[in-house]
């Protein structure tokens, strides 16, 4: 057995001293545990032991605007990993033409054999149609329980389509959720950016004011309620959205919300950095004003956020944004966060988050609403043994030379982050070390 010693474990029931011990991928034993012959032990003197991290939002290996990703799912997971993620919720896609069984064999195939951590993944439904609504619970029975519809960009759905498709969910009790930008509104605002000459990284942020993801929220919310649904709000941005959600909670709509942990700690300024450089932060939603950061804040802190994922969507800044040269509209939109996501929420929050605050956003959470609690976002005698050990004490910098990411930059260079994992543990195989992977590739896929 591995037994991991003298650590705080934040369990279900709260904060706990005790040892715990893994056999085979299974979480054996809590308590006082006195090591046996030929069991390997892990010091966890001074550190918080979590479930392992979950990440219920990434692209890895997508094809974006004529090119790919830069993390594929085996630099993406082993990122992940390195940073204290032992599970990513990735995003099979289905594209026009295809069908969502065959996506999810495409994407499944991508991360076969190479994932050093646990991979499940959302089905972007991009493609609606009867034969798309025939094949739901045959991809239920794949493990597939969560569902991704588009309201902007050439994977949109209709507002029609996307209330039939909540509605389909229904027998199943699937959840949807939904990038919430209207895509029409930001065609029109592009164009008028583009005549008036306005062609640099600056002018993202203006073609997708927070009106944009406000009114789509609100539409979204309010397709919910017409179909009797739940609905999962990804990659929540502003505090217009954040008012559009306390409304329909307020009507008694029951409304998941994710944030990234880029929303709460970069602001705007940076499109206008000098030179080019605004295109490593053009991701959509863009990066908002300080007052939207302070909202997105307080709200985290009132516990009306959900979840924090990444929507880590990686391209290199000299090989691949650069393609936005000219046009900033012709930047592929996205940025990486997968392996910095637990470091960073806890430079943000620090002590006004409680360990038990950065588990419920980071494990528990995204496990129960997608399916996976309490085999995963749980320590507990039979849960997976997916294990993040957190050395609080070990404080270091964030450097894109040193990080494991396949991208050429970090939106996070340079800065001081307050702790990082010293062990994690995927399926009971110890997958990282003091942020340095051992190569193993434990991860399998989850099927929920
Ligand atoms: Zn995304």
């Amino acid at each position: 057995m591995k037994i991991i010693k003298n650590g705080i474990l934040i369990t279900p029931e709260g904060e706990k001293r005790a040892d715990l011990a893994i056999k085979d991928s299974i979480i054996a034993e809590i308590g006082d545990i006195s090591p046996a012959d030929g069991d390997e032990v892990y010091d966890a003197g001074g550190c918080y032991v979590y479930p392992g991290f979950i990440d219920g939002h990434t692209h890895l290996d997508l094809e974006v605007a004529g090119t790919v990703t830069a993390d594929d799912f085996e630099s993406g997971t082993r990122a992940a990993a390195a940073g204290g993620t032992t599970c990513v919720v990735d995003f099979a896609t289905q594209y026009k033409g295809d069908t969502i069984l065959n996506a999810l064999e495409t994407w499944k195939k991508k991360a076969e054999g190479k994932s050093h951590c646990n991979v499940a993944f959302h089905m972007a439904v991009c493609d609606w149609n009867e034969k798309t609504k025939a094949d739901l619970p045959a991809l239920r029975e794949a493990g597939v329980t969560s569902f991704k519809v588009y309201m902007a960009y050439d994977t949109a759905l209709t507002d029609n389509e996307i209330l039939e498709v909540l509605e389909a969910l229904r027998p199943f009790g699937g959840i949807l959720g939904c990038h919430c930008e209207n895509g029409a509104l930001v065609t029109e605002l592009q164009k008028a950016q583009l005549a008036e000459g306005h062609t640099e990284p600056r002018w993202h942020p203006l073609s997708r004011p927070a009106e944009v993801e406000a009114e789509a929220v609100n539409r979204f919310c309010y397709l919910g309620a017409l179909a009797g649904m739940p609905v999962n709000i990804v990659h929540l941005s502003t505090k217009l959205g954040l008012e559009e959600i306390r409304a329909a909670r307020k009507r008694g709509q029951t409304v998941y919300v994710e944030s990234c942990p880029q929303y709460m700690l970069l602001d705007d300024s940076n499109y206008s950095r000098p030179g080019f450089e605004g295109a490593k932060y053009v991701c959509s939603p863009p990066l908002r004003s300080k007052e939207d950061i302070r909202a997105l804040k307080e709200a985290v802190l009132a516990g009306e956020i959900d979840t924090i994922a990444t929507d880590h969507c990686s391209f290199s800044y000299a090989g691949q944004k650069i393609a936005g040269k000219d046009d900033f509209t012709k930047i592929p939109n996205g940025a990486p966060g997968i392996e910095h996501r637990p470091a960073v929420m806890m430079k943000i929050f620090g002590d006004s988050l409680k360990p038990a605050d950065y588990c419920r956003l980071m494990s528990e959470n995204p496990a129960r609403i997608f399916g996976m609690y309490p085999k995963k976002g749980a320590l507990l005698t039979g849960s997976d043994a997916d294990i993040t050990v957190w050395d609080p004490a070990d404080v270091w910098t964030v450097r894109a030379a040193e990080m494991q990411q396949n991208v050429d930059y970090t939106p996070f260079e340079g800065m001081e982050m307050p702790g990082r994992a010293k062990y994690v543990f995927v399926n009971g195989i110890l997958a990282a070390e003091c942020g340095r992977p051992t190569g193993a590739t434990a991860g399998r896929y989850v099927c929920r």
